[in-house]
């Protein structure tokens, strides 16, 4: 019973959070993965809340995905040329997150450059399939946890194929390894596999800034091997006591908007110390 799993759970939000069977996304398993304190605080604990500060950086890739969705839809005939495109992309800047008028002036070149050279490629790519589904939420129902992905686009092939496409706008370069190792996109292949158990899947990343792409399709025993070990993390999830928990430092942590709630963990500030990165953590601050 997923109730039962549940009993060492009391930190604020949860209570709400245990009425219903719990949503795994990969963003909320990768942050479990990553570190189970930022879990708490994005997810568990209220607090976190107001240490969340905006990222430039999900500001400008939020801002490419909407404009790739709307360039790839049927529904927005008038988001077909790059001018247009760069005119959508304008319009609907996020803005959110940059430090100065500079850097937002610099990321807005870099996005019209990255959008003129993504629809030319497009323009002179002779391609067998069409867009099935754009910006779509599928979602599987395990006993325990629903497992949820939000897949940026799946495209139909000729063949029947269906390939997951994923936009990735931080990075220039992308390799089949890559693919393979992504836990989101073996999630986004379980979920299809889950919805289209009769077709071919793949998984495709494109790295937009240079229009760099590879993709990865998981053989039967690595689908199976995969399920098994989502389904042990979110055990582990489950079985996971956010009061009982004390944050761990690592290099993660000189990032990470919940530092100033970790250090008033005294465990955490002497680990720190050892490890030589208390200054990292919050410099010039005396802790
Ligand atoms: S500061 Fe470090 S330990 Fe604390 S939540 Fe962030 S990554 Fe985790």
């Amino acid at each position: 019973m997923v109730f039962s799993k549940y009993n060492n759970f009391s930190v604020g939000t949860l209570k709400e959070e245990i009425m219903k069977k719990i949503l795994l996304s990969p963003t909320k398993i990768v942050t479990f993965l990553a570190c189970r304190d930022k879990f708490k605080w994005t997810y568990l604990d209220k607090r976190g809340k107001w240490f969340l500060r905006a990222k430039h950086y999900y500001s400008f890739g939020t801002t490419l995905h909407r404009v790739l969705e709307k360039y790839h839809s049927e529904k927005y005939p008038e988001v077909k040329t790059a001018e247009q495109v760069l005119s959508d992309m304008e319009q609907n800047w996020l803005s959110a997150g940059y430090s100065c008028s500079q850097e937002m002036e610099e990321a807005m070149m870099e996005a019209r450059e990255i959008l003129t050279n993504y629809v030319t490629k497009q323009q002179e790519r002779i391609r067998d399939a069409v867009p099935l589904y754009l910006e779509k939420q599928f979602k599987h129902e395990y006993d325990d946890f629903n497992l949820i992905g939000r897949v940026d686009r799946v495209d139909k092939h000729s063949d029947g194929m269906l390939e997951i496409i994923d936009y990735k706008t931080g990075r220039d370069t992308v390799s089949e390894e890559d693919v393979k190792e992504d836990v989101s996109m073996s999630i986004y292949q379980l979920l299809l596999r889950k919805l289209y158990p009769e077709s071919k899947i793949m998984a495709t990343i494109i790295a937009v800034k240079t229009g760099d792409e590879a993709s990865y399709s998981l053989n039967t025993d690595e689908m199976n091997e995969f399920e098994n070990d989502i389904k042990f993390i979110a055990n582990e999830i489950f079985k996971f006591n956010p009061e009982k928990s004390e944050p761990e430092p690592k290099p993660l942590c000189e990032n990470c908007d919940f530092k100033r709630l970790c250090i008033k963990y005294p465990s955490f500030v002497e680990k720190a110390s050892l490890n030589g990165i208390k200054d990292k953590l919050l410099p010039g601050k005396q802790i």
